[in-house]
Order: structure tokens, then C-alpha cells, then sequence
């Protein structure tokens, strides 16, 4: 299966207007033709709904459900808007979901048969509605796909053999914990944990000095596979629903203490961000990219990784930028500073491998569960999507806009990721916001 070519359509023709003005803004990160997915309250304090973005607002889509206006659905699919989440659309497949967007499409279209008047009754202002979790994530699994990544702080701790020798065979990953998954804008609370800066001396516990951001983009499971099953690397698209921004927040001090021998635990699983809208394949259909070319010498993927494509469009990509404003920054009204642009097409194993390599074991998908690439860095400075690369441990603290520096995150800082895809003869779409402000420990 190419995933690119096959799944462009009416819907991606950039020529498309909205009756919805502010989906044509070319700055908005959500023009007629992404149509991202959430779950959430339009109105505050409201019912949850399904929800999708279009420019400034966000469609109800059990509202215009009840209308009629999207009759020619399966049943299948109209019953799914009722949720719960995601969960119940995601487990539909590619199918649903592709005819849900075409008639979403024609639904918001310059020319739908409806006119804005009547629409306007579920459209709800997108500043003022609250965005919960996209979908009820049963498992959430971190992984480390980004070579520059696990290059960059494999050096900081061994420098003579940065990569260690199973990097190039093995995706590597972890469980990650589902129950501290928020949402983009819940405060992240410092952890607090058992820490030992000074090996000559006994450890102690307290809030953590070096918190840090992760840059990861999150790919939602769509059809699971049942236990004892695997799939293969060539149908792993088909288990896919969509893309999210994820900040992985990690205290790097608890981390260290704690990591070996059985990886992360307590320095990960405080708190981890996630963007209320999936961005479907669909849309990402335009900015379908190769994976990342192998230099010559290196191992080639086992077969059970390798998809026979040579990695035609295994790849997407999405511009990934970090944002970084503190309490001072806010007061005297500077804009946030970028920390790092990076982009996901520099990943070294595609999600498709890591669907393949997950499920390898017989181990089983559901729908709804979340796969993170792990920090998304690209071979220069300014692509170091975390604090310990950017800063080398520590060494070289960032200076921000307000002459304040940075080894680590404060209390007050604000981190905020931010996606988009452009490419010429498509529309330009993003992901929407990705963030969090570190409140001081309790
Ligand atoms: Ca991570």
C-alpha cells in the first residue's frame, strides 16, 4: 500500500473555500482542508460533543447530525459521533473516517447546500469551548524513533559511543502512563522525586531542578489488533487514525536517578501534553514524505520492519516549532521565544514500523491508544527539541528575549508546541495548540 497518492481527493484542492470566513485565513491553522477531530464542551460547562475545527470556530457535529445534514453516513459512523470520544470512530477504519471528511467538506464548502444562517447554530467560538482529551487512551507508549535525539543525549553520557548498538535494529520505546495524559492548557505541577546530584552523596527527595519539554508528535491508534495477532509493516497505516502534539514533560534529575536498569518511570509519568485535535491522515495526505534515507553502511530494517517501499512516503512532513515564554516575558509583554524548529520527517524508524515493531509480539492495539515518536530533533543546533540537548545538560543555558536564561524550566515558564504542514499546490494546515505552564510544586 503507498499511502500518499491514493488518498488525495476533492478535498484536498486548495482552490476550496469556506462559508466559514475565517477557515480562509491563510494564517489559520484550520482551512477547510484539515478538518481536524476533538472531543469537548462548545459551550463551557455544556455537554461534551464531537467536535471539528474549521478557522475560529469549532462544528458540532452531533448538532448538524441531528440536522440531516449528514444523512448519506453509515450508521455506523453516525452513531460514533456520540463517543465515547474518539474512541468509537476510531475503531470504525480508514473508510468511516474518509467519508465523514468528504461530507464535512461539502457541508462547510463556499457552496454547501446549507446556508451559514442555518449553520451558525452549531458553530461555537473555538477561544471560549473547552477541549478535553481527544480520545479515552487505554495505553500510551513513548518511543525514541528520532536518531538525532538519542545521538544528542547519548553523547551527554557517553560521549566515545553515543548510539547504543541496538538503536539501528530495535525501535526502542516504553510504557508510558495513560492516567496523567492532559490536555493542551492544564497546569503541569513540578514533580517532586527521589533525586542524587552529587554520587558521593546519599540521595534525597525534593521538587525537581531540571524539568524539561519533549517536542513529540502523538499518533492515535484507529482498529486495534487482536492479542496474539501481529501487523504487518506494509498494512500498519491501516491501524492509524491520526496525528497530535505531545510534550512529554520529564524531570531529568529524577530520571537520571531512577532510569537504570528498567528505563523511565517517576521522571516521566507526572504529566504529559497532548493537543486536543487529531489531524486525520487524510489531511496529512499532501504532506506525505520519505523516511529517512539510510546512509550506506548501516543495517537495513529486519523484514518484519522493512515495507518493501524503500520508504517511498513512510514519512510526514510536519514543521515542528517550541515556544517558551516566562512569567517576566508576560509581564513585560515580549512574545514567546522559539527554542527549537525541528521537523517529523528527520525520524529514523516511520510510525508504520513502530505500529509493526509494537505489535511484533502478538501485544494488542486499541483504538484510542496513543503512540509517541519521542523527541523529534533534526542534525543542527536549533532543531534540539528538548532542554537537555538544547542547553548540553545544562551547560549552556538559553538566553530569552527578557535577559533571563534557561538551563531548565521555572516556575511560570510556558511551553508551547506548535505544527503545521505546507507544501506548494496544497492548502497550509497545523495542529492548534500544544501547551502547558509550570506551576511550583505542592
Ligand atoms: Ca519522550
Amino acid at each position: 500500500m503507498t499511502p500518499a497518492a491514493p488518498f488525495l481527493d476533492e478535498t484536498h484542492d486548495p482552490s476550496r473555500a469556506s462559508l466559514v470566513e475565517s477557515a480562509d485565513d491563510p494564517a489559520t491553522d484550520f482551512p477547510l482542508q484539515n478538518l481536524p477531530l476533538g472531543w469537548g464542551r462548545p459551550v463551557p460547562g455544556g455537554p461534551e460533543r464531537m467536535l471539528a475545527a474549521i478557522g475560529s470556530f469549532v462544528l458540532d457535529l452531533a448538532g448538524v447530525r441531528g440536522e440531516g445534514w449528514l444523512g448519506d453516513l453509515p450508521s455506523s459512523v453516525l452513531g460514533a459521533i456520540d463517543g465515547p470520544r474518539l474512541n468509537a470512530l476510531m475503531s470504525c477504519g480508514a473508510e468511516a473516517r474518509r467519508a465523514l471528511r468528504r461530507a464535512l467538506v461539502a457541508l462547510l464548502d463556499a457552496a454547501s447546500p446549507v446556508p451559514i444562517g442555518r449553520l451558525r447554530k452549531h458553530l461555537f467560538a473555538a477561544d471560549t469551548a473547552e477541549l478535553l482529551l481527544p480520545a479515552s487512551v487505554g495505553d500510551y507508549t513513548d518511543f525514541y524513533a528520532s536518531v538525532f535525539h538519542a545521538e544528542n543525549v547519548g553523547r551527554l553520557f557517553r560521549p566515545d559511543s553515543p548510539l547504543l548498538p541496538n538503536y539501528k535494529f530495535v525501535p526502542i520505546g516504553y510504557h508510558g502512563r495513560a492516567s496523567s495524559l492532559v490536555p493542551s492548557g492544564t497546569p503541569i505541577v513540578r514533580p517532586s522525586g527521589q533525586v542524587r546530584p552529587d554520587p558521593a552523596a546519599p540521595p534525597s527527595f525534593r521538587p525537581t531542578e531540571r524539568l524539561d519539554y519533549e517536542l513529540e508528535v502523538g499518533l492515535f491508534i484507529g482498529p486495534g489488533n487482536r492479542l496474539g495477532d501481529r501487523v504487518a509493516v506494509g498494512q500498519a497505516e491501516e491501524h492509524a487514525f491520526g496525528l497530535c502534539l505531545v510534550n512529554d514533560w520529564s524531570a531529568r534529575d529524577i530520571q537520571q536517578w531512577e532510569y537504570q536498569p528498567l528505563g523511565p518511570f517517576l521522571g516521566k509519568n507526572f504529566a504529559t501534553t497532548v493537543s486536543p485535535w487529531v489531524v486525520t491522515l487524510e489531511a496529512l495526505a499532501p504532506f506525505r514524505a520519505p523516511a529517512v534515507e539510510r546512509p550506506a553502511g548501516e543495517p537495513a530494517p529486519l523484514p518484519y520492519l522493512d515495507d518493501g517501499l524503500g520508504g517511498l512516503a513512510g514519512g510526514f512532513d510536519v514543521r515542528l516549532d517550541v515556544y517558551l515564554a516566562s512569567s517576566a516575558m508576560r509581564e513585560q509583554g515580549l512574545e514567546p521565544a522559539r527554542t527549537a524548529r525541528s521537523g517529523l520527517a528527520n525520524l529514523y524508524w516511520t510510525f508504520s514500523q513502530l505500529i509493526a515493531h509494537h505489535t511484533s509480539n502478538g501485544c494488542n492495539l486499541q483504538p484510542g491508544d496513543l503512540l509517541a515518536s519521542g523527541t523529534v530533533s533534526g542534525p543542527d543546533d536549533g532543531e534540539r527539541g528538548c532542554l537537555l540537548e538544547a542547553t548540553a545538560g545544562g551547560r549552556t543555558p538559553l538566553k530569552l528575549p527578557s535577559g533571563e536564561h534557561r538551563r531548565f524550566l521555572e516556575d511560570g515558564d510556558e511551553v508551547a508546541l506548535a505544527g503545521g504542514c505546507e507544501r506548494k499546490g496544497f492548502r497550509r494546515i497545523g495542529f492548534g495548540d500544544c501547551r502547558g505552564r509550570v506551576v511550583p510544586a505542592r
